[in-house]
């Protein structure tokens, strides 16, 4: 080393921390496994000893493609270190030490990257390992065995494959169904198949070096941060693409020693229900990944009681223990190597959106965390999960199988047995199932496809199961009697062939033949008011109430509903909605009215067009009377007449065939003949830019006025009734405070008129969705009483994206380049779009502190967009009912995290 790279190692950066050394809140240093590793030694937990290499480092690694400088010698301290702890050399033909190289990034990627275990066993160390066990050599050879696979397959990229099909060879062979019947001399045989298959592959011999080994599986832990399937995951759960990920190098302890060994995963409750106890899954005289494999059958983890009691209660104080300092559901990997536990992992566990609010809930009746907390622990997106539907048994449900629910959720599709498959029938529109023995993280893009997921192998632990909880799609795991083969499945004498429809119930783990109809959720039923929580019972609805309540008094968003018609403003009500911030009036416009429409169109003359005005007012009226009545006490935004007329009409090819026809032969077509001029002379080349909006009332005389007049007497004649109807009207489309103005004048002359002595009261407000109304927006708040932003619009035009033709054409690739992360018409931009808003708040009020300011469009209903209304300062949001519990939620959330900047 040269004098000057001394300085800089000294004086630069720590690359690696002893287990001693970190703590958990150093998650994105040493990512999540290594934290809570560091965290558990802190504890006094019986953690194997070992170091991680920083995510720093990694990213380093990353850019440059080399190891910073410093981090070798780094690590060769640490080593020793390490062998001087454990009393033993990496690799020491004698007696050897042996390492596992772990990732671990700050979040959570189950199975996305790569673990090697038993570095540091080569042709001569196996020996030395064999003669420390006691003279146990299968146990050796079979450690030595799975290192080759592990290190070939993750390392150099041999295919996994070729291994498992040498281990299936070698059991045939045997005629054993498991890999504990071959004897060691099978396994020292196997070690050769192996060498041959890595050395085919790599053109070299399988490296025999501990610390080439160990360098070359560091390495490989941080290239697997950009392997596919780890960006497609991380793209999948909007994870930061440049963290990195950590490396853990921790002392080999053993669960393939024997039968007092073996290892298993834990929950401190349960991941799919929330329930309190004890689960997870064990497995004896093997090593951690055949557990999360699932490539042989697990136990109940309640058997280990019988199997090694004291390892078990250990197990269950540590549990207790790890609880209480995490307050929160935690998951465990551990290791029992002849009789003395090894605790491996621990993490605050995934879980299902039933299961985060059970659990958050349980968590405040004990006194382990506040309200507040509990409501930073449940996301508006795990209540839309609650909200779907689940299957409604009939006696003649066919059940195939029964293995265990994962995922919860009522998924109906047809079996596809391959991901490949999955995607393709799925871009074809299909509903699949996606159906596989075991996932891996190769399924991951045919998981994401399919509406479900159902394998033969596995516990709740599995692949299958942890991810498809994250994503969200229901699973059922370990239906261990089906048959699968590559087309077709058999259980019980039955087979379902690729294309069959399944149902897959997530919650029970049945699998039921055919089509089974689905029922609303309990929760739906506890927001329209058929369910109580109390008369339930039912701890989830207990959950869901206890934590909506809170974010109902935490909450100063108010949430409104976009409803067209009384009913969906009775059940938004029921939905917890406080009013009506979009009631759109164009669907008075069609069915049997259509005819008054085209007459209002073709009208002729000014005495034609008021005739036909006036023929629609009372339907109109009557609308409105209904509406009111469902808002009765709140108030009800109406927008006047939005879209072109001319998409009232018929579209010019109809017209035009048919009046070619009748004039073809000789029928009476001057009425079609006249529609289709008309058709033509409205015709726009950009409709969504054309005449439209405020820009219809300010053309066809009347039109408006009509509207303000049935809106106003409807309000009138309810007010009559004794009831207490809060009518605001609103203008889209506007873009300049002149357009409003004259809409206004004409307004207010009809309300003046019509609500003279009733006591109602009027508001006349507009949208803003035009960006010249956002940068205008303090001389519009001059002629506005509110204003209400028409996000779609304001997205459409302030990114001048077309929606129907761009999200279909081109969208998918702007995703690919990160131009954004997620379509600016599901969450809303906050750069652009969000600026506009925060401009025209901030300008309007500025003119008129009491201006009401909401937002109309599905963005209301979105949980990361909520939160960027609420620290603008919005008074309200307003979305589509079924939406309206998330956003109250969420609502809530944003006030208790504002400030906060993960929302996460
Ligand atoms: P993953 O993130 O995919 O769970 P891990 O790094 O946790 O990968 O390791 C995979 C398996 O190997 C786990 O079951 C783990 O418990 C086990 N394992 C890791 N390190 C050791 C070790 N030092 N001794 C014994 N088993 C280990
Ligand atoms: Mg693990
Ligand atoms: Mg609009």
């Amino acid at each position: 080393m040269t004098a000057w790279e001394a300085v800089v190692t000294t004086a630069g950066e720590k690359y690696v921390y002893d287990f001693s050394e970190g703590h958990r809140e150093l998650k994105e240093l040493l990512g999540g496994k290594g934290a809570n590793l560091a965290e558990m030694t802190r504890l006094g937990l019986p953690v194997p000893a070992g170091f991680t290499v920083t995510t720093r480092a990694c990213q380093a690694y990353l850019a440059t493609g080399s190891n910073p400088a410093g981090l070798a010698e780094e690590i060769d301290g640490h080593l020793a270190a390490l062998e001087t702890t454990m009393g033993r050399r990496l690799g020491d033909p004698a007696d050897p030490l042996l390492v596992s190289v772990r990732s671990g990034a700050a979040f959570s990627m189950p199975g996305m990257m790569e673990t090697v275990l038993n570095v540091g066993l080569n042709d001569a160390s196996v020996v030395g390992l064999a003669a420390q066990a006691g003279g146990n050599e299968r146990f050796a050879w079979d450690s030595y065995r799975r290192l080759i696979q592990m290190f070939g397959k993750t390392v150099c990229d041999v295919p996994g494959e070729e291994f498992s099909a040498a281990l299936d060879e070698a059991k045939n062979a045997r005629g054993a169904t498991d890999d504990l019947h071959l004897d060691a001399a099978d396994l020292r045989a196997l070690v050769d198949r192996y060498k041959h298959i890595f050395a085919k592959h790599t053109g070299y011999d399988f490296p025999q070096d501990p610390r080439e080994q160990m360098e070359l599986a560091m390495t490989a832990v941080f290239r697997s941060w950009n392997a596919e399937r780890a960006v497609l995951y991380r793209r999948q759960e909007r994870i930061p693409a440049d963290l990195g990920t950590a490396v853990n190098v921790v002392a080999m302890v053993f669960g393939n020693l024997g039968a007092d060994s073996g290892t298993g995963v834990a929950f401190t409750r349960d991941p799919a229900s929330g329930a309190q106890g004890i689960y997870g899954d064990y497995l004896a005289n093997a090593q951690g990944e055949d557990v999360v494999a699932g490539i042989r059958n697990t136990v109940p983890l309640q058997e280990l009681a019988t199997l090694d009691p004291r390892s078990y209660e250990e197990l269950l104080a540590i549990m207790a223990k790890l609880e209480g300092h995490y307050r929160d559901l935690c998951d465990i990997e551990f290791t029992i190597e002849r009789g003395k536990l090894w605790m491996l992992q621990t993490r605050v566990g995934k879980r299902t959106a039933g299961a985060a609010f059970r659990i958050a809930a349980q968590l405040v009746n004990e006194g382990m965390i506040e309200l507040d907390e509990a409501l930073r622990r449940v996301t508006g997106a795990q209540l839309a999960q609650l909200m779907f539907p689940r299957f409604d048994l009939g006696a003649d449900a066919v059940a195939l199988v029964k293995g265990i629910g994962a995922s919860p959720g009522a998924a109906v599709g047809k079996a596809v047995f391959s991901a490949a498959r999955a995607v393709e029938l799925a871009a074809a529109g299909e509903q699949v199932i996606l159906v596989r023995r075991e996932t891996n993280p190769e399924d991951l893009s045919g998981m994401i496809a399919a509406q479900g997921i159902l394998t033969a192998r596995g516990g709740k632990t599995s692949h299958a199961a942890v991810v498809a909880r994250g994503m969200g799609r229901t699973c059922v795991c370990g239906a261990d009697s089906l048959e699968i083969a590559a087309d077709r499945f058999s259980v019980a004498g039955r087979t379902v062939s690729e294309g069959d429809v399944i149902s897959v119930d997530g919650t029970t783990g049945c699998v039921y033949l055919g089509s089974v109809p689905v029922r609303p959720s309990e929760v739906v039923q506890y927001f329209e008011g058929t369910l109580s929580p109390e008369e339930a019972g039912d701890p989830l609805v207990e959950a869901v109430h206890k934590l909506m309540s809170h974010a109902d008094a935490a909450r100063s968003l108010a949430v409104r509903t976009n409803a067209d018609t009384a009913e969906d403003a009775y059940r938004a009500r029921r939905f917890g909605a406080e009013g009506i911030g979009l009631c759109r009036t164009e669907h008075m416009f069609l069915g049997d009215r259509r005819e008054l429409v085209e007459r209002l169109i073709l009208a002729a003359t000014p005495t034609e067009r008021a005739d036909a005005l006036a023929a629609l007012l009372p339907l109109q009226r009557a609308d409105f009377v209904d509406l009111f009545r469902a808002m009765d006490g709140l108030p009800v935004t109406v927008r006047l007449i939005d879209p072109p007329l001319h998409e009232f009409l018929p579209s010019l090819e109809e017209l035009a065939v048919n009046v070619a026809v009748a004039r073809e032969r000789g029928e009476d077509h001057a009425e079609d003949a006249q529609l289709l001029d008309a058709v033509r002379r409205m015709h726009e080349q950009n409709p969504m830019l054309g005449l439209r909006g405020v820009r219809l009332g300010l053309v066809i005389p009347g039109l408006f006025a009509m509207q303000v007049r049935a809106i106003t007497e409807a309000a009138v004649q309810l007010a009559g009734e004794g009831l207490d109807p809060h009518p605001e009207i609103m203008v889209p489309l506007v873009g300049a405070v002149q357009e409003l103005e004259t809409v206004r004048r004409e307004c207010e002359q009809i309300v003046a008129e019509v609500v003279a002595g009733s006591g109602v009261e009027v508001l006349i407000g507009t949208m803003i969705e035009v960006p010249r109304a956002a940068l205008t927006a303090g001389q519009i708040a001059e002629a506005a009483d509110f204003f209400s932003f028409g996000t779609n619009d304001l997205t459409q035009m302030g990114w001048g994206f077309s929606r129907d033709d761009v999200e279909g054409a081109f969208f998918w690739r702007y995703l690919e380049l990160g131009i954004f992360g997620i379509s600016p018409f599901e969450s809303i931009d906050r750069d652009g779009v969000g600026r506009l808003i925060r401009i025209a708040a901030e300008e309007g009020r500025a003119v008129r502190p009491g201006l009401k300011l909401g937002v109309c469009g599905e963005h209301g209903g979105d949980p990361e967009s909520v939160h960027f209304f609420h620290e603008v300062g919005l008074d309200y949001v307003s979305c589509s009912p079924f939406r309206v519990p998330v956003a109250r939620l969420e609502a809530g959330r944003a006030a208790i995290t504002a400030g906060e900047s993960d929302s996460r």
